[in-house]
């Protein structure tokens, strides 16, 4: 579904979730690298600046800035425990921001919307090479259900308001982000800043290296830089309503175990690393919230 945006005067963007991982790496690339035009101006907004659950708020913080562009990072997010536990919050607090913020983006006037979902949620049964168009085509995994259907949701809402109103609002499916300002949690975060951190720990502690799971599943990962480029492409020059992928090519595709050696390299960590199959990975849903 291609679309058409009407806007000749430069843009006024604003950015929801505009201090996470991505937010920030869009922030360096329009600041440090010329990668705003000239009378373009970009509002990076924090969970500070409004609660985006609250209908309200978010028409306020809309008419406030009045922007002819938007892209849209901010969601409740958290890892594989809290998802398991939280479905009903995800679906919940996700459903509201999204359809909050599009709606204030069309109230408002916004011209272009760019939002932000995830690859986890592709049916959790699918052929490869996974596509855009099969992420409605079955269940996403049951652990983050919640979360899953709630960005799901913006591909039809995107969907809906180009049908009613002629809205050129899209979304981006990035793979593994990361990067500067990452969650370096171990529980929460995901597997690149928690390797990280756990050779930081290993280090100091003179302790083995633990890599959860067998080592083989293999990821796409994407630097956040390299996607903040790639949503000012989307935002500038992808014309169609339909969501697409950001990734790297299936080449550069690796295994948890090539990551986790590329990790221990660059920190130079010379200790024992050893694969623990005693992690969340191998729980099953019930397994876990029986814990
Ligand atoms: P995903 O890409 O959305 O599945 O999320 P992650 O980045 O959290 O995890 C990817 C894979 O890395 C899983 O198979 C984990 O078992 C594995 N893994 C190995 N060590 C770690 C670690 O320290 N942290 C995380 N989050 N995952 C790890």
């Amino acid at each position: 579904m291609s679309c058409q945006e009407n806007n000749s005067s430069p843009m006024r963007v604003l950015v929801t979730g505009g201090s996470g991982l991505v937010g920030r790496a869009i922030h360096q690339v329009v600041t440090e690298e010329g990668g705003a035009k000239d009378g373009e101006e970009w509002i990076f907004l924090s969970s500070r600046d409004a609660n985006l659950m609250n209908k309200e708020e978010t028409k306020a913080v809309f008419e406030k800035h009045k922007p002819t562009h938007v892209i849209h990072l901010a969601a409740m997010v958290g890892g594989l425990f809290k998802n398991m536990k939280f479905n009903l919050d995800f679906w919940r607090n996700n459903i509201h921001i999204n359809d909050n913020v599009l709606q204030a983006a069309h109230e408002v006037g916004v011209v272009k919307v760019v939002s932000c979902l995830s690859t986890c949620i592709f049916p959790d049964k699918t052929t490869y090479p996974i596509d855009e168009t099969m992420i409605h085509n079955g269940p996403p995994h049951d652990s983050n259900f919640g979360y899953a259907y709630a960005k799901r949701m913006i591909d039809v809402h995107n969907r809906a308001y180009f049908q009613q109103y002629g809205r050129c609002y899209t979304a981006v499916i990035p793979t593994n982000v990361f990067g500067p300002h990452d969650n370096f949690s171990i529980e929460d975060g995901h597997v690149l800043p928690g390797l990280i951190h756990k050779v930081y720990l290993a280090q100091k502690g003179g302790t083995p290296l633990v890599v959860w799971g067998s080592g083989s599943p293999r990821r796409q990962f994407i630097y956040s830089l390299d996607l903040a480029r790639l949503f000012l492409w989307v935002l500038r020059e992808y014309p169609e309503v339909d969501p697409i992928i950001l990734s790297v090519g299936e080449k550069d595709e690796v295994s948890i175990k090539e990551a986790a050696e590329a990790v221990v390299q660059s920190l130079d960590f010379k200790g024992e690393v050893v694969v623990s199959f005693g992690n969340y990975s191998v729980l099953s849903q019930n397994e876990y919230l029986a814990l």
